[in-house]
């Protein structure tokens, strides 16, 4: 904090805001669509209030992989460890947003630019650290949620083992996949996995500046399962 900032009275109310969790989450609704082709989800009830019953009970059918979500190694792999068998504390502590402009391929520059400027966002000079355990990257075409696109931002595989090489195990990103859509080899999911790393798809960072964070966005635990939706929360540091 400068003397300029520290002279500037903050009042009460921004301070408390400042230190909120923002939910960056894209939630399951009736017309969330997890993937071109797929069924939107289904929210049904087995009991009802209204039909007599003491209590509501619901049940949901949908794509693992509708909203924020968790991949798991299972996902792109036979021999890879189901959503249930992650370690939670991948998904929870120190991230950082960085925020590129790509709208198709994302690679080593762009992140390179991105750093530089969360790390003037988060005050730390440079050679500062940066909290790289878990990054999430904002491009300049997130996903609604709603409208499956036809391409999408995505991470290059070099400056995925780039990203590696600098500690980066979670990787976060605002549309529904790390790869392009059309990836049949799913480098950057592989290379993420073979490194014990974890994959974030589909996270609401429109409103989110760069900077270091406070992360939580543990999977629900779904025995065997491929992918698990998350509740994504960031809180300013
Ligand atoms: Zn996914």
């Amino acid at each position: 904090v400068s003397s300029a900032d520290a002279d500037r009275p903050l009042s009460a109310d921004a301070a408390r805001l400042s230190r909120e969790w923002l939910d960056v989450t894209l939630g399951i609704a009736a017309d969330s669509v997890a993937w071109a082709g797929l069924r939107t989800p289904d929210l049904t009830f087995d009991a009802r209030i209204v039909a007599g019953a003491a209590v509501n009970v619901g049940r949901l059918d949908c794509s693992l992989h509708t909203g924020t979500h968790a991949d798991a190694p299972f996902h792109v792999s036979d021999q890879g460890a189901t959503v249930d068998q992650l370690d939670p504390n991948l998904y929870l502590g120190a991230a950082l947003v960085v925020r590129v402009a790509e709208t198709g391929a994302i690679g080593r520059d762009a992140i390179r630019i991105a750093l530089d400027a969360a790390r003037v966002s988060a005050g730390a000079g440079s050679g500062g650290e940066l909290p790289l355990a878990r990054l999430l990257i904002a491009t300049g075409s997130p996903y609604d949620g709603r409208s499956f696109p036809s391409a999408a931002p995505f991470l290059e595989a070099a400056a995925v083992a780039w990203l590696l090489e600098l500690g980066v195990r979670l990787f976060g990103i605002d549309g529904p996949s790390v790869d392009p859509l059309d990836s049949k080899t799913l480098e950057a999911h592989h290379r993420i996995f073979e490194a014990g790393g974890g994959v974030l798809e589909n996270l609401g960072l429109s409103d989110v500046s760069p900077g270091a964070y406070e992360l939580i966005a543990a999977p629900i635990k779904l025995a065997g399962a491929d992918a698990a939706p998350v509740r994504a929360l960031l809180r300013r540091v």
